[in-house]
């Protein structure tokens, strides 16, 4: 199928003519360091001046293969037209009122958008937010203030943000957590289905053993929400076995619990459906949303049932920038593009091209212990042959190979070994083949 609107220039072709990172990158690396606070950590020192399609170009000329869409953010491409063009023109209207001082109709059509386009017929609200953990922390406001309760259950391997309480609700201390407590009280966590390590036990198995962990240490009626991931991502792209999260939406429903999926690295046809959670057949009370939702420009929302979003009194919720008219234009300068180009189809088609050839990789290489993900959302496990242990080490190698060979990589996991891959919906076969030729060159050089 071909492609609207995604065309701004930027040449589709990898393109290396320095090392990685140049001279000129290096220069403003060591300005980020005088500048920049070092907890602020860069994956691939390379500065980027242009993107576009499925090519970063940085400051020293080199176009980088971009494997990671600015982790799931750009899913229309980079400064796809259809999104910088409705950005330029909300910024000459108006850039900012409040919504709650004066409203504008782009943040209702934004919420309308979501209202139709997330799972089950029934009749929803939406609120919108700047990031993902502040739509996180407000999907939990409505929930307590709905249920009158205060438990929130989380799983294992979860990333909810970075926020006090979102850091409460994430599992990974390393470098989530590490030294920023405490953290806020009535978040428990409970096991996550993670088939690749969960040997014999099933899908069902798993959540009733979560199930019985919430019955046994909270109580169900205390638990005001159940937050998941319909497939986990800083916890490593791990797609739960079937059965797993219908019985924990069960167990939600038969005791009055709001069950949350949280949609913001998985949501906006990533998966190659408009939301994750409609592989499992689950209709969540609430979604939160944000990454995907805006190429790039900074939105985040909470969607769910009209009567739990309505149960919050007038004024609970809000902020000053939350729905900005920039940022709601380039959100449905974003959906128009994904409704006009099939946007789950290219998402499934990125899937059929990558899946096979890293299965064939997986024959080759005993490193490989797990091939998984959904449409655009893939990951590999890298593990020592023969076993489960974790191979951090050789994630870290090849990552490092991709860089230098000018592929933009992300890795992920609780155990820091899995190698994720959320290339933009816009990238050309030849380069998402080309990316996936030099990760075999780098199973080559490094395994
Ligand atoms: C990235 C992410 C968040 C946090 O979003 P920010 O915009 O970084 O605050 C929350 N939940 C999930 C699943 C995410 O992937």
């Amino acid at each position: 199928m071909t492609i609207t609107a995604v065309d701004n220039g930027v040449r589709q072709e990898r393109v290396l003519v320095t090392e990685i990172p140049g001279p000129r990158s290096q220069g403003l690396m060591a300005r980020k360091v005088e500048a920049v606070s070092a907890g602020v950590g860069v994956v691939l020192p390379a500065f980027i001046e242009r993107a576009g399609g499925g090519i970063l170009v940085d400051v020293d000329g080199n176009h980088l293969i971009d494997m990671g869409s600015g982790i799931a953010v750009t899913t229309v491409g980079n400064a796809n037209p259809y999104v910088s063009d409705a950005v330029a023109e909300q910024a000459h209207e108006f850039t900012h009122t409040c919504f709650m001082v004066n409203p504008y109709v782009g943040y209702v059509e934004v919420c309308e958008h979501l209202n139709r386009l997330t799972p089950g017929d029934h009749e929803k609200r939406t609120a919108l937010f700047n990031s993902g953990a502040e739509a996180v922390e407000n999907a939990v406001k409505v929930a307590r203030s709905y249920t009158k309760r205060q438990a929130v259950v989380v799983l294992e391997h979860g990333y909810h943000g970075r926020t006090n309480l979102t850091m409460g609700l994430t599992a990974k201390n390393m470098p989530y957590k590490h030294s920023f407590g405490p953290f806020a009280p009535e978040i428990y966590r409970v096991p996550a289905s993670y088939p690749f390590r969960d040997g014999p036990h099933g899908g069902k198995e798993v959540a009733e053993w979560a199930t019985t962990r919430i019955e046994k240490e909270i109580g169900g009626d205390n638990v005001a929400a159940i937050i998941v991931e319909p497939v986990q991502g800083e916890g490593g792209f791990i797609v739960p076995a079937p059965g797993y999260m219908t019985a924990l939406a069960e167990y939600a429903k038969a005791h009055g619990i709001v069950f949350v999926s949280d949609e913001i690295q998985a949501g906006f046809c990533r998966t190659g459906d408009w939301f994750a959670i409609e592989h499992e057949g689950v209709v969540p009370d609430l979604i939160t949303t944000a990454k995907g939702i805006a190429g790039g420009m900074p939105l985040s929302a909470v969607t769910g049932r009209a009567e739990i979003m309505d149960a919050v009194h007038p004024g609970g919720l809000g902020g000053t920038y939350g729905g900005n008219p920039v940022a709601c234009a380039a959100a449905l300068g974003s959906i128009r593009w994904m409704e006009e180009n099939n946007a789950c189809g290219l998402a499934r088609d990125i899937e059929a091209v990558m899946v096979p050839r890293l299965k064939a990789m997986q024959e080759n290489f005993p490193q490989i212990g797990d091939v998984r993900g959904r449409g655009a959302m893939l990951a590999i496990e890298l593990v020592e042959p023969g076993t489960v242990n974790p191979n951090a080490a050789l994630a870290a190698e090849l990552n490092r190979y991709c860089h230098q060979h000018g592929v933009v990589t992300l890795t992920t996991g609780t155990y820091g070994n899995v190698f994720r891959f959320l290339p933009p919906l816009t990238m050309p076969t030849h380069l998402l083949e080309e990316a996936l030729t030099i990760l075999e060159a780098g199973f080559e050089a490094c395994a």
